[in-house]
């Protein structure tokens, strides 16, 4: 239904949309994930010809849009967006809101607009607000009244940006049964959501944009469950790393602690799990510490915010070194403590890289 090919779309020299390409088949529902400012509402508007690409080509049912000749309104109608801040008219009531495009644009008598805007009303749960204006409405009910306009229009295909960004919590899932609900009924559409939960259970695929691409995409079993690649695991786990360089004998073992202190609190971590966390960065340092006149290495705390699972993660460069079968242990306290604060202990050795993983029991 969709065909995007090679899409790119710059601002001056500012490159948002690199090389996309992709399709989009009818009845599909395509959630778009991705960190702020990645271009997801660009890809979407350049969809829409909201705004033109810089260069590739984009067709609806094989009609190229981005042709000169193509009838925009034409296209906008086919796919209808549906914005974040619902762009709904004040001065006209939701009745009216509705009917406005379908009597201009599609030639509809006021009558049959009517009758039609009020069984779409019913579908969203709002008739009863017919008569009401925009202002006198919640926010979550001004977006389904959004979507209702959206689909007044008949669309083929709804693009979704954000459409529950603006609302308070409370109404965030009134907005998603409507969605959900389209879903159900083979509506095709592309949804940019933060609402991971919705994203997985509503869509058919997923896209995870991030610097410009479609970073990964899969269906939301591999993308939230088994992401192949490091940035769509860290998006989708939302972790927190805290990363220290360090490669002389001389670190400041304070400074370090200080600052792991202000992240577990950040991260709203148990004190038990803190202090944890400071025994065992202390004691793999000191494992470390011989060798750090000639290593450098790179110590990464990750929190995963879904999982709530803490990682103490150390990588050097070069020779194999796994610092639990360093010839220059310390004491065995130091590895029984190491060993008994991990629920798991990895390490891997690729690529001349050197990769220690302790799982931090809870
Ligand atoms: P997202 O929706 O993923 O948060 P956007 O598509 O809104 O990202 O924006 C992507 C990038 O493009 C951002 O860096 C943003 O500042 C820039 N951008 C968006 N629209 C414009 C514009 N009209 N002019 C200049 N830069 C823009
Ligand atoms: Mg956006």
């Amino acid at each position: 239904m969709i065909k995007v090919e090679n899409l790119s779309k710059k601002y001056g020299d500012l490159v948002v949309l690199k090389d996309i390409s992709t399709e989009i088949k009818k009845g599909e529902v395509v959630s778009i994930i991705g960190p702020s400012g990645t271009g997801k509402s660009t890809f979407l508007r350049c969809l829409n010809l909201l705004d033109q690409p810089s260069a590739g080509s984009i067709s609806i049912n094989e009609e190229n849009v981005l042709n000169k000749k193509t009838d925009v309104a034409k296209i906008r109608q086919k796919m209808n967006m549906v914005f974040q801040s619902f762009n709904l008219f004040s001065h006209l009531s939701v009745l009216q809101n509705l009917t406005l495009a379908p009597i201009k644009l599609k030639g509809l008598s006021a009558e049959d607009a009517e009758k039609k805007s009020m069984d779409l009303l019913r579908l969203v749960g709002l008739a009863e607000k017919a008569h009401n204006y925009p202002d006198e409405l919640s926010g979550g009910q001004k977006q389904r009244i959004a979507i209702a306009r959206c689909l007044a229009m008949e669309p083929e295909i709804i693009l979704f940006d954000e459409p529950t960004s603006a609302l308070d919590p409370t109404m965030v899932s009134e907005v998603l049964s409507v969605i959900r609900r389209l879903a159900k009924e083979g509506m095709t559409m592309v949804i940019v959501t933060h609402e991971m939960a919705f994203a997985r259970d509503v869509s058919n695929r997923v896209f995870y944009m991030d610097q410009g691409l479609i970073y990964e995409e899969g269906s939301p079993e591999q993308i939230f469950d088994t992401p192949q690649k490091e940035r769509t695991k860290a998006f989708v786990n939302r972790i927190r790393n805290l990363i220290f360089n360090i490669n002389s004998q001389d670190f400041d073992l304070y400074g370090i602690n200080a600052e792991v202190e202000s992240f577990c609190e950040k991260q709203f971590l148990t004190k038990k799990l803190r202090d944890h966390l400071l025994l065992l960065i202390e004691e793999l340092l000191i494992i470390y510490k011989p060798f750090l006149n000639d290593l450098a290495i790179q110590l990464t705390i990750a929190y995963s915010e879904k999982n709530e699972a803490l990682e103490l993660i150390s990588e050097s460069d070069g020779d194999k070194f796994n610092p639990l079968e360093s010839e220059k242990l310390p004491d065995d306290i130091g590895l029984n403590l190491i060993k008994n604060f991990s629920s798991k202990i990895h390490y891997a050795w690729e690529n001349n890289k050197n990769t220690f993983t302790i799982s931090i029991k809870k």
